[in-house]
Formats: C-alpha cells, structure tokens, sequence
C-alpha cells in the first residue's frame, strides 16, 4: 500500500491538532499549505495552486508563501475571518537526525491578531466567550493588544446581546460542542464575529478557576471579587485557556479579570446607541457625524479608545459625574494648560499597545524607543496634573510613577534608528557595553585593513585593475583581470576562474576575514542578547506602565470634552438626584456642528414624573421634531458623561436609561419587517422603563394602518401614564393629529408642535417648539418643498380632497368598527379637516372627467382606497401617481 512520505506525516500529524486552522507549514524559506488548506488559501489569497509528490501517487494539492513576506498573507486570510496555525523549524535543519522538528508556534485567529497594521488606533479589538446555563449568560471580553479583560453576567438573552453589540468582538468562543446551539448563532448572525469552539471542558467553573487561578498567581476567586460568578468565571477561564493553546506563550501583559459593573453607568440598549448615532451614523456607519466624531479631540490612540467608553456608557453617579465635570471645568477655563497638555500627550505613543507587545514577546527595538520617549513625557504631565485643583487631575497624577531609570537604559541601550528586525545587530549604541565594542572595533579595524589592502595591492603588482571583493560562497577575495594574470605574485593562491579572469586569496586576507566574520557573528549574538535585557527590564515595569497609560487616557478624555465645551461654547450642566430635566435654550450638539451658514434654533425642555412627564410634539415632517428630541437624549448623555452641554443652562437629573424608538429599521438584519423591528422594540422599552428613565418615541406605529397605528400609539401613551410603576419621562413625536385630541384630559401629558410658517402656499420651518399642538401637517407642502412637479402637487390636493371625502364614507367601514370597539373613547375624525378642503382649488371639467374614471368598480378606485396617504413620502406619491396613471 502506497505510503505518505514521512515529511507528509508529519505535517498530517501537525494538522491534526489544529484541523480548524488553516496550517502554514514552514519548508525552507516558504510556508507551504497542503489539501484543503492549499485550495481555500489560493482562492482566498489569489496565489497559484500547485501539487506536490507525496508518496501515495498522486498529487496533493499545494501552495505556498514566501516566509518573509507572509504576515501580510496571514492578515488577510485572518480579515476574512480564517485562523491560521504557524508552524515553525523548530530545531536546525543542520543538527537535525531525520526530518527536522516542526511545531505550531501560534494560531493567529480574528480575535488574536497583535499586528498593527490591522487594528485601528482608537477601538479596542475584543476576542469574547459566552457561557450559557438555563438562559442565564456569563461572558468575557479580552482586547490582546492592550492587556484588557472583563467578564460580566446578564440573565436575559437581551442584555446579553446587547452587552455583545457594545463590544463588537472579532471572535466569540463557545464551550466545546455549543457551536450550533441557538444562542450562539443568534450572536453570530447579529455581530457577524467567528464563532469558535473553546478547550474541552475549560467552561466548567472547576476547571475555569483553576486556569484563572493559575494564570494569575492567585489562590482564590476572591482576588477577582468573582467568587459568586461562576459563569462569568467559566467564560474567563474558557477565554484564557484558549489563549494559550492559541499563543503558546507567556501572556503577563493580561490585567485581572474586571467585573462590568452596570450601577454606576446609564444603560444604553443597542437600538439606542444605533439611534442616537453616538458611535456611527445610520447612514454611512461612518465616526464622522456621529457623537462621537464630534467628541473626540483626544490627541493619543488610548484617550481615543477610553473616549469611545464615555460615549457609550455615561455615568449614573452623582459623585463620578461631578468629579469628571470639575475636571472638565478646570481644564475648560485655562486655554494655555489645555494647550500644553496637548501638546505633551502628543509625544506620547500608544503605550498600551506597545507594553502589550515587550510582554508578549514581539516589541522590536523601535518600539522600545518608543515607550521610552513616551514615558520621559510624564513628568512634565504630572507636574502639570498635581497643580491642578480638581481632585480627579490629582488622582490621575498620583497613577504615573517615575521611569527615569527606565528610559535612561533604553536610551543609553537602542540607537536612534533601529532597524525592523533585532536579529541581525546594528540596534545596540557604541559605548553601551564594554565587549560589544570591542568586538565592534575588531570588526571596523579589520574592514578598514581590508579597504586599504586594495590600493597597496596594486601599487605592489602594478596591476591597476586589481579589486577587492566579497562574495558569501568565498569571503573576501582579489580580483585580477584576464590581461593582468601575469603579473600575479607567487603569493596569490587562485580560488576561483571567470570569463574575464582570476579570484586569489592570500593568507593574510583569510586570516583577517575570519577575525572580521567572527567579531560580526559575535556581535550580532550579543546585541540581540542585550537587546532581551532591556526589553525584558521594560517587561519588568508592566504593571506601572499599564496604569500609567490608563492615566494618559483619562487625562486624554477629559481634556478632549473640556477643549469641545471650549470650542462649542457648551456650559456646565447642575446635575440633580431628582427626576427632572430642566433645559433652557438646548441645541443638537452633532447638528449644530454640521449646519453650515444657518443658525441652530435653541429650544427649551421641561420633563417631570408628574405635570411635564409625556411631551407629545405633532408638527410636518422635516420640521425638526426628530432633532429636538434627540437633542434632549444627546444632552442628558453628555451631562453624565462629564462633559458640559449645548444649552444656556441645564438641571438633569440622573437618567437610569434611555430608550429611543426612532425612525425606520429597515437596515436590521434578520429578515423582520419594518413594523415588527418597531413593536420589539416597543416592547423592550415598555418592560424595562422605570421612574428614571427618559423615553424617546418617533412616530410609533408607522409601520402599520393609520387606524392600527393610531390604537398602538395611543395605548403606548396610556400604558406610561397610567402606569405608576414606569412613569418615564417621554418624548413622542407623531403626525396623528388626533392623538392630540384623546390626550388632551391627561394631566401628565403636554402638547407641544413645531412652528411653521405659512407664506401663501408655501411654508417655512422656525424650528421653534411652542406649547401647543399642531392641527395640520402641511405634507403637500413639504413635497412642494422638495421640488415636486406642480403637477403633481395640484393632482395630490385632489386626491387628498377625495381620499378625506373616503374616509368620511369608512367611518362606517368594518375596520373603522373595530377600532371603535377596541377602544370605544377613541373618537374617530369623520370629516375631512376644514383647511384641507379650502385648499383643494376648483375642479376643472379636465380634471372633473379624470375623476369619473374613479368609477365605482375601477381597480385603481380599489388601490387609492388602500393607500395609507399619511405615511406616504413625497417620492412614494409621486411613483404612485405614475402607476396610478398608467392603469387609468
Ligand atoms: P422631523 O423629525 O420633524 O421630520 P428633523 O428633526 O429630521 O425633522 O429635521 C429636519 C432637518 O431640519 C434637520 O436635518 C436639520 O438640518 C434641520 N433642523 C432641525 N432642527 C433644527 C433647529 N433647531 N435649528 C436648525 N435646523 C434644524
């Protein structure tokens, strides 16, 4: 029987343990891919697919990479969300008996990846694990690059989602076998991350504590404060235990495992971070034009990332949001140490990731420069800090510790401009080390010997041709031209015969050939070792340079919301314990950033738990409504953040949670209708809201009948003001007039409507809220504004005047029934609104006979009565008409 070769056997072997992974199987100078490997890699990677002999007569498929140019390769098979095994030589092919050893070094996986070149700056690249037991979850976060680890419990699938989204990890491990169990691919539809299978067994809270334990150099969970977690110990220990079987080395830069306490901060579900666009913007998913693209003047990629944290969890304690706005404050008023501030963090690198890379094992030369000039920043910035009055600067200031020593070695050890690599010398400075000078002297004294050898060598022959060259195969030789072989002295020996003539040695040269190679082989063995021992003293202080960054990031952040505030003009919100908000002359921050030339209209907000809870704002669409509301939610969110806020002057009191229900969703994946996303998402504020809560509703029940939409609207309303136990402070936008109506008896509901201004048939937006409802909604008039053909304008009055005439007429129509008897107060409008008729012009007979094709059995009769004109945009109208017009 035909037998693999044993070269194939072992790399059969290899595979085996990592059959997940795509295996680089290091051969010479290439990696080489075999089987399936080969096929998946030359389609992913566009590289030719060859075969290979490998003794069982036929041909294995192959391809391969050259090894010093593969990371590139391994990135992007990584980015498309393959693994990938290293297998590396791991003893010298010289001193090998047989088949050279081959071990996997490392598995490179979407979650794992350390290279810069693939992670952004400002976001923290997170590897999760989920552990699930009787719908209750246990989850960890772990970000390579910067040392983080967190776990957190959720008990409902909800939060545990959500807590995911927040996140957004690369990679989420699962317990072994739990792949395809629902929760899982729930996740993994939602975030689009790999879902991978973790260490047998390593999800059950013994084996968990023990890796965790282990790991840490601890005897108890309780150093972790986890002891009473043992599901989020599970994921934890999961998450580690695949760490090291993935990157088989030592990982000392991981921090211990950080509880994600949620008391402290405003809980934000996924919908309304989406909404509220603090992150990205809906359209483009882009930072520009979200919150946080306005935000972020931090100078440093750590203030970047920490900035990213404020945004999406603000505070919800008093005393953290004071300490912050203090800081705030006092950078806020003083322009010059803002500036010098900024001026010092921008000399200082990404020091979280970099110390994440001394520890891990894969920092180069430049990277140790870079600490160094990083850290010799700090003293400066502490002295800045400690004069500072706000007790929050001062804390930062006593988190940065001094690394005089530190950067005194690494600048004495590393030359200014390293090379990438640290394995072939030229990285140690002259006069760090006594013997590596020595033998650097031996090395320049010999090369100097050799470059005057030339000339002597050809006033001794007379042979003025004569060259001194090096070549690997020969070392150092003298050349001597076909012309000149005869006045070579005795004393040449003859190495080497060419086309055009002779390579010589002599024993002089040799012997000065072997001092030089041998100093140089010495010294580029000394300077890595050296090079280990400053790394390794760097590698010692990683705990304080760890704490020291998260200081630069915080100094970072608050620096960033006091130069915004400065710039925008933002004042210092009073932060209150009760239940109001008090906001005069609020604006949209993002908004009145973009608007170019305009002035932003302000406007004032008062929200309670009694007289003010539900505001209910009725206005056309493009007037604002959407903007103001939002503002409201963008201000509260900026307050807890700490950072000051657009508006004249603001009392918040502190929000649990905020809760949006905002436009269409249509861009949800999942399949779900327009109107289904809706009623979820209705449903998760309506179970979740408290007292403290601030709720923001934008034209809920769109997505259904004007009669199904007005009942859900109006039952929302109802279910938060009747309901004491909820009793959330409300914002909610609609164009059903008559919900203005039914809610005019209750005592905590306001109405409220965008100014708009009437010049004869046109109409102009103020964008100012009045307390008062709005008793139209003006929509031909906004498709006037968009630029509608007149035409069709004057062809929608009339359908409009027809359609109204209709639902005169369906005021006795089933469906009209129903709504009566589902909620018999509701007073169904059954005639058509006074002003709307004034403005229907007077028919034409043209006009008159087009009517009478709406006869009573024509099928576009049917369609028309179909048509939900309220919820129609100008451009749906418009290819309505068209369609309509093709079938009359
Ligand atoms: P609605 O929700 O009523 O349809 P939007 O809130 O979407 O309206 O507002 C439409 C546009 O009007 C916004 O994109 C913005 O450019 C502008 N706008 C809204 N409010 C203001 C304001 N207070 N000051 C200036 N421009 C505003």
């Amino acid at each position: 029987m035909a037998r693999y070769t044993p070269m194939m056997e072992q790399y059969l072997a290899v595979k085996a343990g990592v059959p997940d992974a795509l295996l680089f199987f290091r051969l010479g100078d290439f990696y080489e891919l075999f089987f399936e490997d080969a096929v998946t890699a030359s389609r992913e990677l566009e590289i030719t697919l060859t075969g290979r002999e490998g003794g069982i007569g036929e041909k294995i498929p192959m391809c391969g990479v050259p090894h010093h140019s593969s990371e590139n390769y391994v990135l992007r098979l990584v980015e498309k969300g393959y693994k990938v095994a290293i297998c590396e030589q791991v003893e010298d092919a010289g001193a090998a008996k047989g088949i050279v050893k081959r071990e996997v070094v490392r598995v490179v996986t979407p979650g794992t990846v350390m290279e810069s070149k693939v992670l952004q700056e400002k976001a923290n690249r997170y590897l999760a694990s989920c552990v699930e037991t009787n719908g209750r979850y246990g989850l960890s976060f772990c970000d390579l690059t910067t040392g983080e680890l967190l776990v957190v419990e959720h008990d409902t699938e909800q939060a545990m989602l959500d807590e995911m989204l927040r996140h957004q990890p690369a990679e989420i491990v699962v317990p072994a076998g739990e792949k395809d169990a629902l929760y899982a691919q729930t996740m993994k539809d939602l975030l689009g991350s790999v879902l991978t299978s973790g260490e047998e067994k390593t999800h059950r809270t013994d084996r968990a504590t023990e890796v965790l334990l282990a790991h840490f150099e601890v005897i108890s969970l309780d150093s972790f404060g986890l002891a009473r977690n043992p599901l989020a110990v599970g994921a934890a220990g999961m998450l580690l235990a695949y760490l090291e079987v993935t990157q088989k080395r030592n990982l000392h830069h991981l921090k211990m495992p950080a509880y994600i306490t949620s008391d402290e901060y405003m809980t934000l579900d996924s919908f309304t971070r989406r909404n509220l666009e603090l992150v990205e913007t809906l359209r483009d998913k882009g930072k520009h034009g979200s919150l946080l693209g306005l935000l972020d003047e931090t100078v440093t990629a750590m203030g970047g990332r920490l900035l990213r944290r404020y945004v999406e969890r603000p505070l919800a304690n008093k005393a953290r949001i004071e300490e912050r706005l203090d800081a705030v404050q006092e950078l806020h008023g003083q322009l010059m140490l803002r500036a010098d501030m900024r001026q010092l963090l921008d000399q200082v690198y990404d020091l979280e990731r970099l110390v994440a890379r001394v520890a891990y094992g894969s920092a180069n030369a430049r990277d140790l420069l870079a600490i160094a000039s990083s850290l010799a920043v700090l003293p400066a910035l502490k002295g800045r800090l400690l004069s500072a009055e706000a007790g929050l600067l001062r804390q930062i200031a006593d988190k940065i510790q001094d690394f005089d020593e530190l950067v005194d070695l690494v600048q004495r050890a590393i030359v200014d401009e390293p090379p990438v690599s640290v394995k072939d010398g030229n990285v140690i400075r002259d006069g760090y080390h006594d013997h590596l000078d020595t033998l650097k002297t031996a090395s320049r004294d010999g090369k100097r010997w050799i470059a005057t050898l030339e000339q002597e060598e050809r006033e001794k022959t007379g042979i003025r041709s004569l060259k001194v060259g090096f070549n690997k195969v020969f070392g150092y030789y003298l050349e001597v031209s076909k012309a000149n072989i005869q006045h070579v002295p005795a004393t040449y020996e003859r190495k080497q015969t060419l086309t055009n003539g002779e390579r010589y040695i002599t024993p002089e040269l040799k012997e000065k050939e072997s001092l030089i190679l041998e100093a140089e082989e010495k010294m580029v063995d000394l300077e890595y070792q050296l090079f280990v021992e400053v790394r390794d003293e760097v590698a010692g202080a990683l705990g304080q340079i760890q704490q020291a960054a998260e200081a630069i990031a915080q100094i970072d952040c608050l620096q960033s919301l006091a130069t915004v505030s400065a710039n925008r003009r933002y004042t210092r919100p009073q932060i209150e314990t009760d239940d109001r908000l008090l906001i005069t002359e609020g604006r949209h921050p993002v908004v009145e950033a973009m608007l170019k030339g305009e002035p932003f209209v302000a406007n004032d907000t008062l929200l309670d738990n009694s007289s003010h809870q539900i505001a209910l704002i009725t206005g056309p669409n493009m007037a604002g409504k959407s903007t103001y509301m939002r503002q409201v939610a963008l201000i509260v969110l900026l307050a807890q953040m700490g950072c000051f806020v657009p508006a004249d002057h603001a009392e918040i009191g502190i929000v649990d949670r905020v809760f949006t229900r905002i436009g269409a969703s249509d861009d949800l994946a999942g399949g779900q209708s327009t109107f289904m996303v809706e009623m979820v998402e209705l449903a998760n504020i309506l179970h979740h809201a408290t007292r403290k809560s601030l709720i923001i509703l934008d034209e809920i029940g769109r997505g259904t009948s004007t009669f199904d939409g007005i009942s859900i609207a109006q039952a929302v309303v109802e279910f938060l003001h009747e309901n004491p136990k909820v009793g959330a402070k409300t914002l909610f936008a609609t164009h059903y007039h008559e919900l203005t109506r039914f809610t005019e008896s209750f005592a905590g509901v306001r109405h409220y409507s965008t100014h708009v201004q009437e010049k004869g048939d046109t109409i102009v937006f103020l964008r100012k809220i009045l307390p008062q409802a709005a008793d139209r909604s003006y929509g031909i008039q906004v498709a006037k504004l968009a630029g509608l053909p007149n035409d069709v304008l004057a062809r929608a009055r009339e359908i409009l005047a027809e359609l109204e005439e209709g639902q005169v007429q369906s005021a006795v129509s089933p469906q009209a029934e129903m709504v009566r008897e589902a909620a018999p107060t509701y007073e169904v409008k059954t005639e058509a609104a006074p002003e709307v008729k004034a403005a229907v012009e007077p028919q034409t007979s043209a006009q008159s006979s087009q009517l009478s094709l709406f006869a009573a059995e024509h099928p576009v009769v049917e369609e028309l009565r179909g048509l939900d004109v309220m919820r129609l945009t100008p451009l749906d109208a418009m290819n309505m008409l068209y369609q309509l017009h093709q079938k009359a």
